[in-house]
């Protein structure tokens, strides 16, 4: 389903017009949890349909379809949730007795909150919404985003997408810090299963620079051409050699910077593509 995308690429704020088909109907809502996916970027990614084990997201044609899920399908039960590099899924449910749904928000900032803590619930936009009670903790692991359940009351559970903790003390740490932080050795390259025990160890033998880095372990290689990793791997690297990335010279990269179809490389051109 194509929607126009020119006020969200402008203002990074989804419209009715995009949000169309995300939605289960009044019947659907009342089967039980179900996942809301905002995806709107047509990208080479598909970590949510391959980990779908109810098949209820519609399969892709191409690498770089838009995800929709089949409602009579989805069981919500957040494994796609937990993968999706986007934070794009949001798992609701709102078929309990009562005023009271719940929504589990995916939730990047460390440290997690507490069950039973009072976050300050937040919509798309990121503006204040109103107080909502913490009621269920599922912890990040091995490429997994954690996920934080909120209970929301239901006539604004399609309104809030996030949250923020409301305390004096909030540590805001960088992507990196955050990386260093989990248990288990983070996924550095999501497309090829690359972790950055992985990464290090290569640095550690004697690979100093991104491309040996990527021949060696194919991190960079997948779908994505290596735009999720790329930057861990430079910081790795920087680091060893004891520089400031912006001083670090083992970061070249070699086309194609971005993925490339096989038609469009025979044929020269998208606007030849088109036509095969
Ligand atoms: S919540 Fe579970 S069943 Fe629903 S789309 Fe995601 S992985 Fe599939
Ligand atoms: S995994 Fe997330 S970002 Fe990737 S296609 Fe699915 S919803 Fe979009």
């Amino acid at each position: 389903m194509k929607t126009d995308l020119t006020q969200l690429k402008l203002e990074g704020l989804a419209t009715e017009d995009n949000l169309q088909g995300r939605l289960p109907n009044e019947s659907e809502k009342k089967r039980g949890p179900y996942a809301v996916i905002e995806c709107f970027e047509e990208i080479p990614c598909n970590p949510c349909v391959v980990s779908c084990r109810f098949n209820a997201i519609y399969p892709f044609e191409n690498i770089n379809d838009l995800p929709f899920v089949d409602f009579s399908e989805c069981t919500g039960c957040a494994v796609c949730a937990r993968v999706c590099p986007g934070l794009a899924i949001f798992i609701i449910d709102e078929s309990m007795e009562g005023e009271k749904g719940t929504i589990m928000l995916p939730h990047e900032y460390l440290p997690l909150p507490e069950k039973g803590e009072q976050v300050m619930a937040r919509g798309r936009d990121g503006s204040e919404l109103f107080p909502a009670t913490v009621t269920r903790i599922m912890k990040g692991g091995k490429g997994k985003t954690p996920l934080i359940t909120l209970e929301v009351p239901k006539e604004h559970l399609q309104d809030v997408r996030s949250f923020s903790v409301i305390s004096e003390e909030v540590t805001l740490l960088s992507s990196y810090e955050a990386l260093e932080l989990e248990e288990e050795a983070p996924v550095v390259c999501r497309c090829e299963g690359v972790d950055l025990d992985e990464i290090r160890d290569l640095i550690a033998r004697g690979y100093k620079t991104v491309d040996e880095i990527k021949h060696r372990s194919r991190a960079g290689m997948g779908p994505c051409q290596g735009r999720s990793c790329r930057q861990v791997i430079l910081n790795e690297l920087a680091r060893d050699a004891g520089v400031s990335l912006e001083e670090f010279e083992g970061g070249s990269f070699r086309p194609p910077a971005t993925p490339v179809s096989m038609d469009i490389l025979a044929k020269g051109s998208e606007e030849d593509a088109e036509n095969i």
